[in-house]
């Protein structure tokens, strides 16, 4: 199949987040599968020209927005083999540091650069002559895909029979922005009601995506049941209610050729799971980097994360205070987020010299290290989608302690030293004491030698990989496709719409 790929974020272009991770791994796998993948993302100022070998593909791209047209170009990279990356460029809208905000704050004309990307998208595919089978967009940045696709795109023939796919990766964000920019993505009026993108007299993004779509995902089977309810839904749960015949919960996998303690180059000892003893080099080295004691009979936790309310980590500050008193444990963080929650961790690390580590920043090579370095891996997320870096921390023998929700309920096997099953551990209620507990009992395991090793073999031994999720998707994009390719707007079967016509050459005279 042609398939699409829309997304505002990819490794290793630009990277904020699992997403990013997801819109590198699973193109490339759908490719391995003999898919022909094409990513489209917007060019931030981040992406080098020279590294990934961007080369100006076409003319000018005109965008329609507002009462106008902006002019874009659309520069490719084959800087992923299987799969060649289109990037909108537009200096104005995505020149900057940041991908979303500037480090501080949201930036002011979101709705406006992401109308621009989602109408862009469209266009691009026209002038670059990539006639998608499947348009598959991720997140609300692009969730007004859909809606132009059945809307003001419905009788472009170049789209005839495509269909598309809407995956939600975190639905606490959602693309809500004041009406007034409503205008600029030159649709009907008439679709701003409440039955429609209107969101409490606000215009919703994802929200035009979950209804327009073809197909809804989401990336994991929990998180699917979740969405439709009030606390996860976000007030979107009776949407999701609405589209649940053609809503799936797909889990993430993970791209083991990236993560893999057996040829990391990013950690100073390979180890596996049958020789496992150069993951006392790796913790060395990570106690050495994050200035804490080689202490090499201390239990090592840490996290690496947004630090913001989502992932827990405020609870995770306040439960570490009595564990870092009560025991000889040690913590090491890598992230960034609300300041507010930084602080309690700035205050551990003052209350505990050389047994707290903090590196407030992003940085990808210390996160693999974390990764081979920890002996727990903590993710007490109020809410996880997905989650990766519990999947990650269990390649590496790193147990994971995590809530049991989203994903991570999912691939998490509570660990059972009797019959000496399970991957990690778990507990239900985000609280302080829970997680105490959870920590404190894991503690008790990681000082039972033996029943640990066995515990880390297992995490090990544990495999979600791309390979696998890309069938699913497959599967999924079949029949999507299929009833795309059947369908008129009366729902009445037209078999013979529009294929001939979608075979020829669609690249624009160039002015
Ligand atoms: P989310 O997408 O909600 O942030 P995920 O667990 O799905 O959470 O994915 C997070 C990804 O981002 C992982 O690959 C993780 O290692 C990475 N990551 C998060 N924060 C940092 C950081 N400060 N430095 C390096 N990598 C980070």
């Amino acid at each position: 199949m042609k398939i699409a790929f829309t997304t505002s974020e990819a490794y290793p272009f630009a990277k904020t987040g699992g997403l990013a991770d997801v819109s590198n791994a699973l193109p490339v796998a759908l490719a391995r599968r003999g898919h022909d993948v094409r990513i489209i993302m917007p060019r931030y100022y981040m992406v080098d020209r020279e590294r990934y070998g961007l080369r100006v593909i076409g003319g000018p791209l005109g965008v329609p927005l507002g009462g106008g047209e902006k002019w874009a170009a659309v520069l490719e990279s084959r800087h992923i083999p299987e799969v060649p990356v289109y990037f909108i460029e537009h200096d104005l809208y995505f020149g900057r540091d940041g991908l979303y905000d500037d480090g501080h704050s949201a930036y002011a004309d979101n709705a406006e650069r992401f109308i621009f990307f989602c109408r862009g998208a469209l266009q691009a595919l026209k002038d670059t002559g990539f006639v998608p089978d499947i348009i598959h967009c991720n997140d609300w940045q692009t969730g007004l895909i859909p809606v132009y696709h059945k809307t003001l795109y419905k009788e472009d023939r170049f789209f005839g029979g495509s269909a598309t796919v809407m995956t939600v990766h975190n639905a606490g964000y959602q693309g809500v922005f004041p009406a007034e920019h409503y205008h600029l993505t030159q649709l009907d009026p008439g679709l701003f009601t409440d039955d429609g993108l209107a969101f409490f007299n606000q215009m919703n993004f994802l929200k035009g995506g979950l209804l327009y779509a073809d197909a809804v995902t989401t990336v994991s089977r929990k998180y699917a049941a979740e969405l439709g309810t009030p606390e996860f839904g976000y007030d979107l749960a009776d949407v999701f209610q609405k589209v649940k015949d053609r809503f799936h919960g797909i889990t993430n996998g993970v791209d083991y050729s990236k993560w893999n303690p057996e040829s990391d180059p990013f950690i100073p000892a390979r180890y596996s799971r049958e020789k496992i003893d150069g993951k006392r080099a790796c913790r060395e080295a990570l106690q050495q980097r994050m200035g804490i004691e080689i202490d090499p009979t201390a239990p090592l936790a840490g996290s690496i994360s947004r630090v913001t309310y989502q992932k827990g980590m405020d609870v995770l500050a306040d439960a570490l205070r009595p564990l870092l008193a009560d025991e000889n444990l040690q913590f090491v963080l890598l992230g960034q987020g609300e300041e507010w929650i930084l602080d309690r961790f700035r205050e551990l690390k003052r209350l505990f010299p050389g047994r707290v580590g903090i590196f407030r920043g992003y940085d990808e090579g210390l996160s693999h290290l974390m990764e081979a370095g920890l002996d727990l891996y903590l993710m007490p997320s109020r809410y996880e989608p997905c989650g990766l870096n519990q999947m990650y921390s269990m390649r590496y023998g790193t147990i994971p302690i995590v809530r049991a929700t989203g994903g991570l309920d999912d691939t998490v096997l509570e660990w059972d030293d009797k019959s000496l099953r399970g991957n990690g551990f778990k507990f239900a209620e985000l609280t302080e004491k829970a997680l105490y507990e959870k920590i404190r009992y894991a503690i008790r395991c990681f000082y039972t030698t033996r029943s640990w090793k066995k515990l880390q073999k297992n995490a090990m031994e544990f495999r979600y990989s791309w390979s696998d999720t890309a069938v699913e998707y497959e599967k999924m994009y079949e029949a999507v496709y299929a009833a795309a390719a059947t369908r008129d707007e009366h729902g009445v079967p037209e078999k013979s719409r529009s294929r001939p016509d979608r075979a020829k050459g669609r690249r624009k005279p160039k002015p």
